[in-house]
C-alpha cells in the first residue's frame, strides 16, 4: 500500500503508472463524488459517466459495456456504501475489450477487504470513510509492473507544508470530540462555515483548468501512522457496522422507505442507504430533530450543483438511474460512535415519517 495525500492523488497515481493521460477517456459511474472526475481531469484524461443499476447504488455493467468506445482505457469501479460492485461480470468485460479495471475502495474498510479482479485500487482515509485519519489515500496493485511504476513515481511526490499539516490534525481533533451523531447537523454547520472562510481543509475546491499541486503530494507521516493504527482495527469497525446496520434494518420498519439489499459475509455497509420519496422534507426534519442523516450523493457528481456539472463533462439527463437515487437517498452512520440509543432514535424518527 502506497500512501497519498487523498483518495484522489492515489487514483491519479494509478492513472499516471497505467499510462492513462491526454486522449483517453476513463469510465467512471455517475452518483460518485467530485474527487473521481477531479483525478480523471488531473492526469489530463476526459471522464465518461456510466449510469448505475436501475434499483442500485453501483455502476451497470451493461451500460458499461455500452460506453465503450474509443479511447477509453480503463473503467473505475465504485463499491458505493461498501455494498460490492457486480466485479466478476464487469472484469470478464473489460478483459474482453482490454480496458482496464481500477476499484474505487473508498467505501469499504482498508486492509480488511480487497478484491481479486482489479489491476489497482485505491483508498481514502477522509473524515467520511471507515478508518479515518484525517485526510489521506492510498493506492495497491497486485500487477507487480505497475507496483514497481507506482513505487518509481512516488518517490517524487512531496509533503505538504508543515502549517497545512497542523490544520488537518487540528481538524482531526476537533472530529475526534465532536463527531457523534447527535452533533452530526451543528458540526456540519461549522464545518461548512470555516471551510467556506478558508480556516478548515475542504474536500472540494472549484474545477477549474489548473491541476491542484495536491497531485503530487503524499500523505503526511503522522496521519499516515494513524491510518495505519486504524486499519489493524479493520474487523472490529467491521463489526460494528454489521451489528449497526442489522439493528436499522429490524427496527425501521415504516412503509416509505426501502432498505438496500443486504451485503455478502464480509462485507460492510459503512453508510446504510435508504430511499425515501419526500427526501428534502426528511432531511429538514432530521435536521429540526438531530438525527445523523446524510444526503450524499445529493447530485450525480456530489457535491456540485446543476450549473457546474459542466465543469466535469456531464450532461443532466445522461444517467437517469442516478439522477433518481440523487433524489431519494439518505443514509444513516454506521460508524464506532454509533451507539444503541443512536439507532433507537434514528429508528423512531423514520418510523414516524
Ligand atoms: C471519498 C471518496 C473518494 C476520494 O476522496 P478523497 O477526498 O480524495 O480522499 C473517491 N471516491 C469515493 C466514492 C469517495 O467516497
Amino acid at each position: 500500500m502506497r500512501f497519498y495525500y487523498r483518495g484522489r492523488v492515489a487514483l491519479a497515481a494509478i492513472f499516471r503508472a497505467l499510462g492513462i493521460g491526454a486522449n483517453s477517456r476513463v469510465l467512471i459511474q455517475a452518483f460518485t463524488c467530485l474527487a473521481v472526475p477531479e483525478a480523471v481531469l488531473a492526469v489530463g484524461a476526459e471522464p465518461v459517466y456510466v449510469d448505475i443499476e436501475a434499483q442500485g447504488f453501483n455502476i451497470d455493467p451493461d451500460a458499461m459495456r455500452r460506453a465503450i468506445g474509443p479511447g477509453v482505457k480503463a473503467v473505475v469501479v465504485q463499491h458505493t456504501y461498501g455494498i460490492p460492485a457486480q466485479l466478476e461480470k464487469i472484469a470478464a468485460i473489460a478483459e474482453e475489450r482490454g480496458i482496464a479495471v481500477i476499484e474505487d475502495c473508498c467505501h469499504l474498510i482498508p486492509g480488511a477487504e480487497r478484491s481479486e479482479s482489479s489491476i489497482a485500487a485505491f483508498y481514502s482515509f477522509e473524515w467520511g470513510k471507515p478508518v479515518v485519519a484525517g485526510i489521506g489515500g492510498a493506492a495497491t496493485s497486485r500487477n507487480a509492473a505497475v507496483n514497481e511504476r507506482l513505487k518509481a513515481a512516488h518517490r517524487e511526490y512531496s509533503e505538504p507544508a508543515s502549517t497545512r499539516v497542523w490544520r488537518i490534525e487540528a481538524q482531526y481533533l476537533a472530529h475526534r470530540i465532536l463527531y457523534r451523531p447527535w452533533l452530526f447537523w451543528p458540526v456540519r454547520s461549522i464545518y461548512r462555515r470555516l471551510g467556506n472562510s478558508g480556516v478548515a481543509e475542504q474536500n472540494y475546491h472549484p474545477v477549474d483548468s489548473a491541476v491542484s499541486p495536491e497531485f503530487n503530494w503524499t500523505m503526511p507521516a503522522r496521519l499516515r501512522q494513524r491510518a495505519e493504527r486504524g486499519m489493524q482495527h479493520a474487523s472490529a469497525i467491521a463489526d460494528h457496522a454489521d451489528r449497526t446496520s442489522r439493528a436499522y434494518r429490524a427496527q425501521i420498519i415504516a412503509a416509505p422507505v426501502i432498505h438496500p439489499s443486504l451485503v455478502p459475509t464480509g462485507k460492510s455497509f459503512c453508510r446504510y442507504p435508504l430511499r425515501v420519496t419526500d427526501k428534502p422534507s426528511v432531511l429538514r426534519a432530521a435536521q429540526a430533530q438531530n438525527v445523523e442523516l446524510a444526503d450524499w450523493y445529493s447530485t450525480p457528481i456530489h457535491p456540485l450543483p446543476q450549473r457546474e456539472w459542466s465543469s466535469v463533462g456531464y450532461t443532466p439527463g445522461a444517467c437517469p438511474n442516478a439522477e433518481q437515487r440523487c433524489s431519494e437517498v439518505v443514509t444513516l452512520p454506521t460508524h464506532r460512535a454509533v451507539r444503541q440509543r443512536d439507532i433507537d432514535r434514528a429508528a423512531a424518527f423514520l418510523n414516524r415519517l
